[in-house]
């Protein structure tokens, strides 16, 4: 069988289409760590962590955040369903800073083997990465 040329992506949450188009590579933080996909990939299964994805559709990259959730690869397509996700530039920064600051505190007050102070770590994390990612996708100042 040829190879196909691009990849379909479709990348969802329960709450709305994130990704919708032909793209030329997908990069995913797997479970077991980042992986990337050209087309032709052999089918493949995985579940996602928290982090970072990135898609390149010619010469530009475009990146987001995703909390989790599984991909399905077949040679021309890339399916991904996340629990939560957000394309770069719809992540409000303000409300990541926010997040960040009220784990911080809650890690802080927390004991180490605290349910809560996981709770608050998950969050930080989730936090971080999302203030990270949302400062790679803007175009560099000049
Ligand atoms: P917060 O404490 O600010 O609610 P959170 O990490 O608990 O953050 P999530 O449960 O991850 O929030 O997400 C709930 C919904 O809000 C999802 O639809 C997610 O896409 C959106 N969301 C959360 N934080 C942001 C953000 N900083 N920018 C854009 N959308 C966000």
């Amino acid at each position: 069988m040829a190879i196909p040329k691009h990849l379909q992506l479709e990348f969802v949450t329960p709450e709305r289409a994130i990704v919708h188009d032909h793209v030329d590579e997908v990069e995913l933080p797997g479970e077991e760590g980042d992986f990337g996909v050209l087309p032709g990939h052999a089918p493949l299964l995985a579940a996602l962590r928290t982090g970072e994805m990135w898609y390149r559709k010619g010469s530009e990259t475009r990146r987001a955040f995703i909390a989790g959730g599984f991909v399905e690869v077949v040679p021309d397509r890339v399916s991904i369903l996340a629990p939560v996700a957000e394309r770069a530039e719809d992540i409000d920064v303000a409300r990541a800073e926010a997040a960040k600051r009220r784990a911080e505190e809650r890690l802080a007050k927390a004991s180490v083997v605290d349910f809560d102070a996981e709770r608050a770590r998950i969050a930080l994390l989730r936090a971080i990465t999302r203030l990270q990612i949302s400062r790679q996708g803007r175009p560099p100042r000049g």
